[in-house]
């Protein structure tokens, strides 16, 4: 079911029309369905049914409070990739011990605030990390769990930036040196192994490369289980696709059982870490259109939400469909370049898109729940947009406008001028 809906002409979020948010909060403004959230989740929720698991959902997708709150209601743990992300979820009354913590980077401070937290597992990814996190667990007086994530070099089939699985990404330690790795992680008295990581990327909307990564990761299981190497949980990440135009991504519940096929039997807990597909298709971005204006024969619709607000059409072309919040039948349709204030030319929402408009009229962004806000930055110095989540008929504003003093908060011309 669609919690973004078309009644009496105007788009609704549950039973709340998208003007009414906007004539009290101005626009950009990214507007959340929790019925959407809650649906979202609960499709994981149900295709796992009946084995051990854990959905972790990736914090980074959308890291909200009150997103994360909602989620830890329903049960869900949390994948983190910063002690920034730790510190919501805590805030938002999340479970530290259903937290995996996942990164490339992770630093010493980081690692000592999850430890001392008490996470479920951190992800590691190499084995100068795996050092480190022993000598960090040593001066606590700690031992951490551990799951070595392994880069199956598989690839994706997604956006470039967005494959991790592949040798050549910066992610994982590479499969063939895992077992080493493992014998050397035995080996540290504050390092307590847990399972096996794996996740090869993002808006995959293919089952096929997640099934080859499995396999790969099946066969790493059965050697360290030869080798003794003790383990509980099998973590195979994120990376189900959304559709955000005519992908066909297969549902939740598909992705899940092709996974549960070849894990049911393991007699590991199952963790998996989605984010895009639990908050995309939970929310839209509401902007205004400012101008219509024509250069040559090219027509643009410059509204007051830019790439500094959504930076996915910018950084990844990523396609997103835009739609009016009330739409006219009196102005003339045109293919409209839909771009921002921002000085790039870089800076568009969708390009060569067919709308009737005119100045004044609201549109929204479809699919905007995941990586929209969290993508955010002030470039422009332009303030960040509110956020808002509506729950049936009413609508709560989740974070605030950022004002003129937020942009120039802990900023100081130097002395003695
Ligand atoms: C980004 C990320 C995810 C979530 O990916 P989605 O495509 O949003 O589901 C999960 N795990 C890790 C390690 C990630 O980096």
């Amino acid at each position: 079911m669609d919690h973004f809906h078309s009644e009496h002409n105007e788009l609704c979020c549950e039973s709340v029309p998208l003007t009414a948010i906007a004539r009290a909060l101005g626009t950009p403004t990214y507007v959340y369905s929790s019925a959407a959230l809650a649906a979202n989740y609960l499709a994981y929720a149900e295709a796992l049914a009946g084995t051990d698991h854990l959905i972790c959902y990736a914090v980074k997708a959308n890291s909200n409070i009150a997103v994360l709150n909602q989620l830890a209601r329903l049960g869900a743990g949390f994948d983190i990739v910063s002690g920034g992300e730790l510190a919501r979820v805590l805030a938002a009354g999340g479970d530290p011990a259903r937290v995996v913590f996942s990164g490339v980077g992770k630093s010493t401070a980081e690692m000592a605030e999850a430890l001392r937290a008490g996470i479920h597992c951190f992800n590691v990814e190499s084995a100068a990390e795996l050092e480190r996190l022993d000598r960090v667990a040593g001066e606590l007086g700690l031992r951490a769990p551990v799951s070595l994530r392994v880069n199956p070099d598989i690839d994706a089939g997604t956006h470039p930036y967005i494959a991790t699985g592949l040798a050549e990404n910066k992610f994982g330690l590479p499969i063939g040196e895992a077992r080493a790795c493992y014998a050397r992680a035995r080996a540290m008295r504050h390092i307590d192994i847990r399972g096996v990581d794996c996740h090869i990327g993002s808006q995959l909307t293919a089952l096929a490369p997640f099934e080859a990564a499995l396999q790969r990761v099946l066969l790493l299981i059965a050697e360290l289980r030869a080798d003794g190497v003790p383990l509980r949980h099998l973590d195979l990440g994120g990376g189900l696709g959304v559709r955000y135009g005519d992908e066909n991504p297969p549902p939740p519940a598909d992705y899940v059982a092709a996974l549960r096929r070849h894990t049911d039997t393991l007699g590991l807990c199952l963790l998996i870490e989605p984010g895009r597909s639990i908050a995309a298709s939970a929310g839209v971005l509401l902007t205004r259109v400012e101008y219509l204006k024509e250069n040559q024969s090219r027509h643009f619709a410059i509204v007051d939400a830019a790439m500094n607000d959504l930076l996915r059409p910018a950084l990844y072309q990523a396609w997103m469909a835009i739609e009016p919040v009330t739409p006219r039948h009196d102005a003339p349709e045109r293919r409209y370049d839909v771009v921002g204030p921002v000085c790039e030319t870089g800076d568009f929402l969708g390009r060569g898109r067919s709308l009737r408009l005119a100045a004044g009229d609201l549109l929204c962004v479809r699919g905007a729940g995941a990586y929209g806000f969290t993508m955010s930055s002030n470039y422009n110095s332009r303030p960040r947009a509110a956020e808002v989540m509506v729950a049936g008929d009413r609508f709560h504003v989740v974070r605030d406008r950022e004002t003129t003093a937020d942009l120039l908060r802990g900023e100081r011309p130097l002395p003695g001028s």
